[in-house]
């Protein structure tokens, strides 16, 4: 048997140009990070690849599944390694089909970027797949969308063979594009989750509620390359701690990306009390959402983050209203971002289902936001009856008490976040 490592496969930076080193520098070090758990002998670039190889000599499909959550991963083979030796290369070649069941049609595509094989492209080719309509007589060669096609990579001094299944025989046979439809010897190319390496885009501060748009909304601007340092508000001591607890399970779900470094938890039940009795009913919501981004706001620029983020959509709820958006935005300065804002529900509650957040977001827990709620929520602002109703009470006070009494939990999943200088900046500046 052939021993197996993992390649990744990048999509957007290669197409970086001069800042591609840095990003694939990024990538590797992400991946050293977050598949610590195993047993790594290497992450290191060969030829517009990583390969990651594991000290006992084989990766497994685990490891294939993980590397495939981390942000700038495109796809990820677990290959057989072998000697650029036709008869090897072969051999693994039949090796490979013979782990993928009822399949039809295949095709061979070699690439290579080693000079010492005396081989071309083509000629690998119809090496291999002469060798493979001997083993497997019954399968047909297609060039135009075969079942499966087999890959074979000549770089350095080895080769690699993996097989790439085409995601249609996965839907109708199989269901997902995962290693569970197939025997542990597999050698497969899974899809990874896009985007770019965690650490290559700045930091932002996202506003986590437990429900399901916000961490939707976390992590689809992780996968954009951003640390996240998300901040929730619970309605403690008013309420108990749920929502805290929930939005703890969120981000421990959010783990594998690696783009949290660090939770922040502001309990804001009583300040949202004070604001309820002095603020009209129709204006609270907007009162409450303005003191969150001030906070919020106040937080980033101690971490060094460049933007706010929000799970917000447009007309979801009443306080997404363009008219509200402007009355609470203009708090800050900061940019604030809105990945979900053309989003319908259903679109991201199945996102939530694909990061493995829905399940807790399913579960109901009372924080800042359902304590104290208006029975008629304003949805059409006007900016003159907000700024009345925010000077009925000391909103400069309430937003640096609540900064003071920010608690928060490190998370060592997001290689980005601890290596960074910013944070201990802010360490000293809290004097923690
Ligand atoms: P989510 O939008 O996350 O599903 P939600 O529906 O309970 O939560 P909304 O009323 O839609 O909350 O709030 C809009 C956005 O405001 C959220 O997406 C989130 O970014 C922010 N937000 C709401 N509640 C909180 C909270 N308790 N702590 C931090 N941010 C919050
Ligand atoms: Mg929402």
């Amino acid at each position: 048997m052939f021993s197996r490592v993992c390649l990744i496969h990048y999509h957007e930076i290669g197409l970086k140009g001069k800042n591609r080193s840095t990003f694939e520098h990024q990538l590797i070090q992400n991946l050293k990070h977050g598949l610590r758990a195993f047993d790594l002998a290497g992450v290191d670039r060969i030829s517009g690849h990583v390969r990651i190889r594991v000290k006992n000599g084989d990766c497994t499909p685990e490891l294939a599944r993980a590397a495939a959550k981390i942000p700038g991963v495109a796809r990820v083979s677990l290959a057989y390694c072998v000697e650029q030796d036709k008869d090897q290369i072969c051999e693994a070649a039949v090796l490979a089909l013979s782990h993928i069941p009822h399949f039809l049609t295949f095709k061979v595509h070699a690439h290579k970027s080693s000079t010492n094989f005396e081989l071309h492209t083509l000629e690998i080719n119809c090496l291999v797949g002469e060798a493979l309509c001997k083993a497997f007589p019954d399968k047909k060669v297609q060039m135009h969308k075969p079942d499966v096609q087999l890959d074979v990579q000549v770089v350095n001094n080895v080769a690699y063979v993996y097989a790439v299944v085409e995601q249609s025989l996965l839907a109708a046979g199989y269901g997902a594009l995962d290693f569970e439809a197939f025997d542990d010897n597999a050698v497969l190319s899974l899809v990874g989750v896009g985007g770019l390496p965690v650490g290559s885009a700045g930091k932002v501060v996202t506003l986590l509620s437990s429900g399901f748009d916000s961490p939707v909304a976390t992590w689809m601007v992780g996968r954009r390359g951003a640390v996240c340092i998300p901040l929730h508000f619970s309605g403690r001591p008013q309420t108990a701690d749920t929502s805290e607890y929930l939005t703890r399970q969120i981000v421990s779900a959010l783990d594998p990306t690696g783009c949290i470094g660090r939770l922040y938890v502001c309990p804001f039940g009583d300040q949202q009390r004070e604001i309820s009795l002095c603020v009209p009913q129709s204006l609270r919501i907007i009162c409450y959402r303005r003191i969150m981004f001030a906070v919020a706001e106040k937080l980033a620029l101690a971490e060094g983050a460049k933007s706010l983020v929000t799970g917000e959509s447009l007309g979801q709820v009443a306080s997404q209203t363009l008219d509200n958006i402007a009355a609470v935005n203009e708090m800050v300065s900061l940019p604030v971002l809105r990945p979900l804002i053309g989003s319908d529900k259903q679109e991201i509650i199945k996102r939530s289902l694909q990061i493995g957040t829905y399940d807790i977001s399913s579960k109901p827990s009372p924080d800042c936001c359902t304590l104290f709620m208006p029975r008629r929520p304003e949805t059409h602002a006007k900016l003159d009856a907000v700024h009345a109703a925010w000077d009925s009470f000391d909103h400069a006070a309430m937003i640096d008490e609540l900064f003071d009494h920010i608690e928060y939990i490190d998370y060592d999943s997001c290689y980005a976040y601890h290596s960074c200088s910013a944070k201990r900046a802010y360490h000293r500046e809290l004097g923690r």
